[in-house]
């Protein structure tokens, strides 16, 4: 629960302190910091975190960037995906295509392609794009230690390697510190929902030609046991390709590596011996988990701070970008005099509105990609079957279904509906 913090020793003063420089709080700095809020980012660790994790940003989020003028940065670096979906079996089995999502049609003028780019390089632009703002400032090897509430500001405790304390004071606070959020659990916010056992997750990042196969840029391979994701994780220059699989759980983690051969035996198209470049194995567990409110009193939960999920559907840092989004709408409407006292409503919006959006939409849409790939269940298996068959013999429903991949947020979202 939130402590209590000795009186002296503020150091520094803030609108918002940011509690987490990955993706989500770089992102939000670079929003607030835009917006003229004076931001601190404050990050444990020493630098990004360069582990293989999220690669995959759908058009809701590059409108976003667009606005920041750093799309085109984002779409140089990464691969520009205007080819769609396809769903296929192993490489090592039939290797047949079950069906193919089209690309999105969006209406004039706005963004009908995603963008593969892995999430380093993504957090690596937000970072320098958000200290062009004087108002934005980032300390690293600053960890959230604690926080106590006050009446119109929040005091936090932080520390350094060196052991060294530092407090800071802020207007609001944004836990923006990933699935194991310290500021969620110094609210006591529950983190309500379940880890999957069935399967330890693995991100592997690789080099080798898929297309020369016949793989377009973004492939999910149906297997009860060598099911994967199959994507360019890179723009074509650097020839990166992501594989999120799955292994036995009772694999020990630290034998998992010599696995990969075999696994990679199964999943590779092309002649044999297989010649790859192994570039990074990242094993994890994943979760299905959502934070009882994104608020509470002054401090609120972005990004995985309040919500995971698995990463087959490539939704959990896009969810996490989108709460940006809807939150530097309505934030910085709580420095203004009109919200003097209503500001409560403002920041219980953007709960609301980003945690329906996560249970009634995100999570089952995370829920039904997991198992449409490895399921056996006759359910599970029927629908996929019925899923496919619209594909294949109905064009208007492929449209469809990419067409709900290209919507845009709103710029104005009315308080009054809080
Ligand atoms: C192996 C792996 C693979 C993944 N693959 C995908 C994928 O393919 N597609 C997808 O959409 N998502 C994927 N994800 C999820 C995706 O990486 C997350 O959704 C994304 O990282 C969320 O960004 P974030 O900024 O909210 O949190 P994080 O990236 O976790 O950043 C949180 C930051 O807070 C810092 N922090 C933590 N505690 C403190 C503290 N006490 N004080 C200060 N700072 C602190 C951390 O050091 C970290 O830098 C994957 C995740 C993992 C682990």
């Amino acid at each position: 629960m939130a402590k209590q913090l000795p009186e002296e020793n503020i150091s520094e003063q803030h609108d918002v302190v940011i509690v987490g420089g990955g993706p989500v709080g770089l992102f939000l700095g670079l929003n607030l910091a835009q917006k003229g809020l004076d931001t601190v980012v404050l990050e444990a660790e020493a630098d990004i975190n360069q582990s293989p994790r999220a690669l995959m940003y759908f058009p809701i989020v590059l409108n976003e960037f667009e606005k920041f003028g750093i799309l085109d940065e984002v779409v140089r670096a990464g691969y520009k995906n205007q080819e769609g979906l396809c769903f296929r079996t192993t490489a090592s089995g039939s290797n047949k295509v079950l069906a193919s999502i089209p690309p999105g049609k969006a209406s004039q003028g706005s963004i009908d392609y995603g963008v593969q780019l892995g999430q380093p390089r993504l957090a690596e632009i937000l970072r320098r794009h958000a200290q062009k703002y004087p108002s934005f400032s980032l300390q690293y090897n600053t960890r959230f230690v604690g926080l106590e509430e006050e009446h119109d500001a929040v005091r936090l405790e932080t520390s350094t390697p060196d052991g060294k304390t530092k407090y800071f004071s802020a207007r609001f606070v944004v836990g923006c510190d990933g699935a194991s959020s310290p500021v969620r659990k110094a609210l006591g916010i529950p983190f309500e929902g379940y880890t999957w056992h069935d399967w330890r997750f693995l991100a592997i990042n690789l080099r080798y030609d898929f297309t020369k196969y016949g793989y377009p840029a973004a492939n999910h391979v149906l297997d009860p046991e060598d099911w994967a994701v199959i994507v360019r994780a890179s723009n074509v220059e650097e020839g990166l390709w992501r594989i999120a699989t799955g292994i036995s759980p009772d694999i020990p983690v630290e034998e998992i590596e010599k696995h990969i051969p075999a696994k990679l035996e199964r999943l590779l198209p092309g002649p044999r011996p297989l010649q790859y470049e192994l570039v990074a194995v990242n094993p994890y567990w994943a979760h299905e988990r959502v934070a009882k409110t994104y608020r509470s009193g002054r401090v609120i939960l972005c990004g995985d701070a309040a919500h995971v999920n698995n990463p087959l559907t490539a939704l959990g840092l896009t969810t996490g970008l989108v709460d940006v989004a809807v939150l530097s709408r309505l934030l910085p409407q709580a420095f203004t005099p009109q919200h003097a006292s209503s500001w409560p409503r403002l920041l219980d919006k953007y709960s609301t509105l980003r945690r329906n959006d996560f249970v009634n939409q995100v999570q089952k849409l995370c829920l039904d990609g997991k198992l449409r790939l490895h399921s056996t269940d006759p359910k599970v298996v029927a629908a996929r079957e019925d899923f496919f068959n619209m594909l294949n013999k109905n064009p208007g429903f492929g449209d469809f279904v990419a067409g709900t991949m290209v919507e845009k947020l709103p710029d104005d979202l009315d308080p009054s509906l809080a």
